[in-house]
């Protein structure tokens, strides 16, 4: 499948924006980076902003829990992915913060301020923009049910519990992080009952999203069943 034989069948209702959402460690970064290559669209990393405006907030001393410090903070705050997707780096305010962000501690400083209203309005705005033009697999926890409501193909990933705390420890040695299976899945659990439960944008499957369990699923099983869909509903099988 090509990028090309994708827009031929584009649907005129529906974005050609691609929506990934589900828990901490169901392998959305790897797939998403996978799927936005195979179709020459542009990956999104919607959590790797949360965690950008959770740095800042520490780095600034703000409280977590003050709205209109947070919203003074996210109108300020400027954030810019740079480089290809395999490589891509977070730039922060002329920071590059790539590999501080996936802190653990970031991770749930992020889960905390992205329960907030301005927080999110002013990421969601952002994410709207950079996904303006199409061609855009974003990837998340709200991004089928609230950034792009009208996305052309929305998948929801999970997988077993232990599973996931093993690939995220895999993922953080790979940034020169090494912690231990337990505290990863602790934390884990934390953050998902979270994010979960707020008010606001709670992670969920979207109606229209397509669950895939990646237990015991390579990276590229799950491309390829995504891939699946996306050549069938365009009429390609
Ligand atoms: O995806 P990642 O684990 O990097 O996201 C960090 C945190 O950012 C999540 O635990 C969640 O609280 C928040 N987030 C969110 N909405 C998104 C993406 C991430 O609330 N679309």
């Amino acid at each position: 499948m090509t990028g090309k034989g994708f827009r031929q069948k584009k649907e005129k209702c529906r974005k050609e924006i691609i929506t990934i959402d589900g828990p901490a460690g169901a392998g959305k970064s790897t797939v998403s980076k996978m799927l936005a290559r195979h179709l020459h669209y542009l990956y999104l990393d919607t959590g790797a902003m949360y965690r950008a405006v959770a740095l800042k907030v520490r780095q600034e001393g703000v409280n977590p829990e003050d709205e209109a410090a947070l919203e003074d903070l996210c109108q300020n705050i400027k954030i810019i992915f740079q480089g290809d997707d395999e490589g891509k780096r977070i730039i922060l305010d002329g920071e590059d913060v790539t590999r501080k962000i996936r802190e653990p501690a970031i991770g749930w400083m992020a889960s905390r301020v992205s329960m907030k209203r301005s927080v999110r309005e002013a990421m969601v705005r952002l994410q709207r923009k950079i996904g303006e033009k199409g061609k855009i697999v974003a990837e998340g926890r709200d991004t089928g049910t609230v950034v792009f409501p009208d996305a052309r193909y929305k998948f929801f990933l999970s997988a077993e519990p232990g599973e996931r705390a093993r690939r995220r420890r895999l993922e953080l040695v790979g940034t020169g992080l090494s912690l231990k299976i337990e505290e990863i899945e602790k934390e884990m659990a934390r953050r998902d009952e979270q994010d979960s439960s707020r008010e606001l944008a709670p992670l969920r499957r979207a109606t229209d999203a397509l669950l895939i369990d990646s237990t015991g699923l390579t990276p590229e099983e799950v491309v390829a069943r995504m891939l699946q869909v996306v050549r069938k509903e365009d009429g390609q099988l």
